[in-house]
């Protein structure tokens, strides 16, 4: 398996409606890949259809995307991603709405009136942004809002009048919450107590707030287009208004519907303006069909609404699928019964139909999950012709889910080429291509070649990593060997069976060395015990010398040495020269790329370049100087200073009194290696710029900093500092150095 670079992209300004739903990707990624393995105009298959965002980019790119979704929800979002109504539309339906009448009201002021509150320092009426309330009770604790009237803002306790508005509006619910479900599920449906249970998500003032709107919807006239462009908005307050909005955000992606104990009650009237401004920048125009209608060789998006079981027979030999992309789905019981929900509300009963054994389950496991990929996958088989290749795209990735996609891949005939991993908050990088059977020999788990796989991965990486990543290496190498699950096994008995042999094999081998607090193995990180001095490749054979250094050493060396011949880079061309040097699971993250770069580069303009000190020659003849500073401090002391190897020896009466290794770099690791004399002796010396990037080092990697503890590191600074001492004493000069520790900061350095 030859590991792919992972593919750069950006992060999206503005993720769009719903984004705590959808996966969260970066742009660029997939109209990077797609043409490195299909032409323009192919049409390509997304089989999941779960990311609109991937579905869109695709056919912008010029691609002919077939896009199953079976999620009604989902499908109106890639359809608005297609073909957004015009920012006027948007307007101007919200205008109809906030124009009708509501008894002698306007519609837009009574539903604005549901959150008007009194600023606690100006006493001028307002709308509260939202209110806070804890689980269970009966009434919010506090507001939030911007006065407009003496700009007093934040957070505030809830008035006399905010407690009572609520308990009013709460007087009236029964008969809203059973119009909510009756546009959902009719009251003889064995499914009703499902409805009721997801609408139980929603407080009386939101689901007044919605069903009113709803219930105006038919009554509004609108043209078709602004009729779309309604439900857009109304799908954002849908959204806004239930309680799966913990107060504060720690979990803002929720995946249950679980009421957090505190959580935020939205103005849903500023929810639509909101929407109004968020789906107004979705979008360009790209062409939209509904199979069986054909796209143009110039490309789009054509929508099969059904599972991809039923389009496998009808694509099969009709249409030459070129390649396979999608955001792998991950369980998500709140989304997935909420858009049963939503479906309902805007569209009626028949529009949840098809989707509604959604609202009936309860619990998705892995499990459930791996029998669900492994179902699609099988499908997908079918119609794919060997060798199609197939980009898969785990977004939130953790052991369970990349255990589950890969066990259901390998399961139904898809070969693993290649997974990139960056870190734990990225997507996971997958690539499959169709193989040519689908039921293969398996192979034995051998629990030795799992120890061997993760060894080797470790000594390349030449520092800890986390669980993920020693999982991932596990299971390819498990995916290898056709070995992550047995014919006669369940996706439950095998998933299990993958974990607890990944976990012997990291837990039985001394080798191995958990850097964690706690007893579970899949937090913290994994490293080696000890650190051999020449690092056998996996071959056998001896390894280059650049593989003695950890990959945040080399990472930092190769975006040196890029800037040097690149001046003036931007972000993108940086991770783009160093991906491909670090494929597969060594992929840096964007975290280690930055601490390098701020070390060594300052940024104008979005360029990066590197400072005027971290040029070639100014540092080569920095060195020089600190070579001579090290001899001049070391005379006054009464040492003698020579050279052996990279360290300079202070010596007396022919025997060594301290050491010093002078670096120009962050390179902490490579500089232990090559001093062979005791800690307590030793010296490194780096330039003050280096000293945030080297803590930093330490940081991320807990068995350097264990090494670099037992050193001293000073910087340049300190040197010459102290050579202009009037009086230095070998006293002084050890409280000196002592007193310079890596993370002190600059200002505290300017003691003397
Ligand atoms: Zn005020």
């Amino acid at each position: 398996m030859d590991s792919q670079s992972y593919i750069p992209g950006l992060n999206p300004a503005e993720p769009g409606p719903l984004a705590r739903f959808t996966p969260p990707l970066e742009d660029g990624v997939v109209s990077a890949w797609l043409p490195l393995h299909a032409p323009a105009g192919s049409w390509v298959l997304d089989p999941f259809g779960f990311s609109p965002r991937l579905v869109l980019e695709a056919a912008r790119a010029g691609y002919r995307v077939l896009v199953t979704v079976n999620n009604p929800i989902t499908r109106f979002l890639v359809e608005m991603s297609a073909r957004p109504p015009a920012e006027a539309d948007f307007k101007a339906a919200l205008a109809d709405l906030a124009a009708a009448k509501k008894g002698e009201e306007r519609l837009g002021t009574h539903l604005q009136s549901l959150y008007l509150t009194t600023c606690e320092k100006c006493g001028n009426e307002i709308y509260a942004d939202s209110f806070l309330w804890r689980k269970g009770e009966d009434a919010p604790y506090a507001r939030l809002y911007a006065c407009t009237h003496c700009e007093d803002s934040g957070e505030r306790a809830v008035t006399e009048r905010d407690v009572e508005n609520a308990r009013k509006i709460a007087g009236t619910d029964s008969l809203h919450r059973s119009r909510a479900f009756e546009r959902v599920v009719t009251l003889e449906d064995g499914d009703r107590v499902y409805a009721e249970e997801a609408i139980e998500h929603y407080l009386p003032r939101p689901l007044y707030f919605l069903t009113t709107l709803i219930n105006r919807l038919d009554s509004l006239n609108l043209s078709p287009e602004r009729r779309r462009a309604l439900n857009a908005l109304i799908l954002v307050a849908c959204d806004a208004g239930n309680t799966l909005w913990d107060h504060p955000a720690e979990r803002p992606r929720p995946k249950q519907l679980n009421v957090p104990h505190q959580f935020r009650e939205h103005n849903l009237w500023a929810q639509l303006e909101r929407g109004l401004a968020q789906w107004a920048q979705t979008g360009a125009g790209v062409l939209l069909e509904a199979w069986p209608n054909r796209l143009p060789e110039s490309g789009g998006i054509c929508i099969y609404e059904g599972r991809l079981k039923d389009l496998a027979e009808e694509v099969q030999k009709q249409i030459p699928i070129q390649a396979v992309i999608g955001s792998l789905p991950r369980p998500n019981q709140a989304f997935w019964t909420l858009s049963a929900l939503w479906a309902g509300w805007l569209w009626g009963r028949e529009a949840v139909e098809p989707y509604k054994p959604a609202l009936r389950r309860r619990r998705y496991d892995w499990a459930w999950n791996a029998t669900a990929l492994n179902a699609a996958f099988t499908y997908l088989f079918e119609l794919l012709h060997p060798g199609t290749p197939f980009f898969g795209l785990l977004s939130e990735p953790e052991p369970s889910f990349l255990t589950s996609a890969l066990t259901a891949a390998s399961a139904a005939g898809l070969d693993l080429q290649s997974v990139a991993l960056r870190t734990e908050h990225d997507p996971i990088q997958l690539l499959w291509t169709c193989g040519e059977h689908l039921k293969r020999q398996p192979g034995e788990a051998d629990l030795e070649d799992v120890r061997e796989s993760i060894h080797t991965r470790l000594v390349e990486r030449g520092e800890p990593a986390s669980y993920l990543h020693v999982h991932a290496a596990g299971l390819i190498c498990l995916a290898k060997a056709q070995a992550l699950k047995q014919p006669n096994q369940e996706f439950d008995e095998a998933l299990r069976a993958t974990q607890s042999l990944i976990q012997t094999a990291l837990g039985g081998d001394p080798r191995f060395v958990h850097y964690s607090t706690g007893e579970n193995v899949e937090t913290g990180l994994w490293g080696l015990a000890g650190r051999p001095a020449v690092m056998p490749s996996g071959n056998g054979s001896p390894v280059q010398d650049e593989h003695r250094d950890s990959l945040s050493d080399r990472v930092e060396i190769a975006i040196v040495t890029f800037l040097q011949k690149h001046p003036r880079s931007i972000y993108l061309e940086i991770e783009h020269d160093l991906y491909p040097r670090f494929p597969g699971l060594l992929t840096p993250s964007k975290a280690i790329i930055y601490a390098v770069l701020s070390s060594y580069a300052t940024k104008e303009g979005g360029e990066w370049k590197l400072r005027a000190e971290d040029v070639a020659a100014a540092r080569r003849s920095e060195l020089n100087n600190i070579t001579a500073l090290i001899e001049a401090i070391g005379r006054r002391l009464g040492y003698s200073t020579r050279r052996q190897d990279k360290n300079y020896l202070w010596e007396q009466n022919g025997r060594v009194e301290r050491t010093f290794y002078i670096l120009a770099s962050a390179l902490i690791g490579r500089a232990l290696a090559e001093t062979p004399y005791p800690p307590e002796q030793t010296v490194i010396v780096i330039p003050g710029g280096r000293a945030a990037l080297a803590a930093y080092k330490a940081q991320r990697d807990p068995a350097l900093a264990g090494r670099v503890k037992k050193v001293q590191i000073v910087k340049y600074r300190l040197l010459r500092a102290l050579i202009e001492l009037p009086v230095l004493t070998r006293e002084t000069f050890e409280e000196q150095v002592a007193g310079d520790p890596l993370e002190k900061s600059k200002s505290q350095m300017m003691m003397f």
